[in-house]
């Protein structure tokens, strides 16, 4: 149950499409009740939700068209922690550059991100990142046909940028994103982090 202090947190994946199987691998290994949400009624119960990589234009269709979009923006707005890795940093943002004509997205990130930012030089490519919340050693990260978050409000934090000081991770009240895929590399720091905002949210309910 939602809530409950001390037990496993229930961390929903968005499992529509994308790299879902991935962190539902990582997060069960860090113990939590990791289980995937394709149907609105699977949201109600969830302590938090990771939104996968794969392709935010058709993730955001399917949302749409499965009835996901409309209570998924309400439990953000009611404070659900949620990690979104790449299409699902495109997800959390409310602005998006580049975009398929008609697409949308939850929102909830005050920040504007451009879809595959890396488009025609270069498609994927990896590096380390020097994220001091995180600590040492540096995070290697992994970036896949990725965004980049051109802009940010206020009130959104930092956590890493590239070496030419494009930001690919960010972090806003219950709200985490990032540019690459943290699933891939068998470096679980950012889900330990992610996990630990749902476990602040659970033993301390906001308001
Ligand atoms: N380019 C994809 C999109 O626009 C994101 C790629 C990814 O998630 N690895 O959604």
């Amino acid at each position: 149950m939602a809530g409950s202090v001390g037990a496993a947190p229930r961390v929903g994946v968005l499992a529509l499409q994308g790299d879902f199987r991935e962190h539902l691998s990582v997060l069960r290994s860090l113990g939590a009740d990791a289980v995937p949400v394709r149907r609105p009624e699977e949201i109600a119960d969830l302590d938090g939700l990771v939104i996968p990589g794969g392709e935010s234009s058709v993730m955001d269709k399917l949302s749409r068209a499965f009835g996901l979009a409309e209570p998924l923006k309400s439990a953000i707005a009611a404070g659900l922690p949620v990690y979104g890795t790449c299409a699902g940093l495109i997800m959390l943002a409310d602005t998006v550059l580049d975009a398929i004509t008609g697409q949308q997205t939850l929102g909830g990130l005050p920040i504007s991100v451009r879809r595959n930012a890396f488009g025609n030089q270069i498609d994927s490519f990896e590096t380390d990142l020097a994220i001091p919340e995180l600590g040492d050693p540096a995070v290697h990260a992994v970036f896949i046909r990725a965004p980049v978050v051109e802009a940010v409000e206020d009130g959104v934090t930092v956590l890493a940028q590239l070496d030419d000081g494009r930001i690919v991770a960010v972090e806003s009240q219950n709200l985490l994103g990032t540019a690459f895929h943290p699933e891939v590399t068998g470096d679980t720091r950012f889900h330990q982090y992610f996990l630990q905002k749902v476990r602040d949210r659970v033993v301390l309910p906001a308001d």
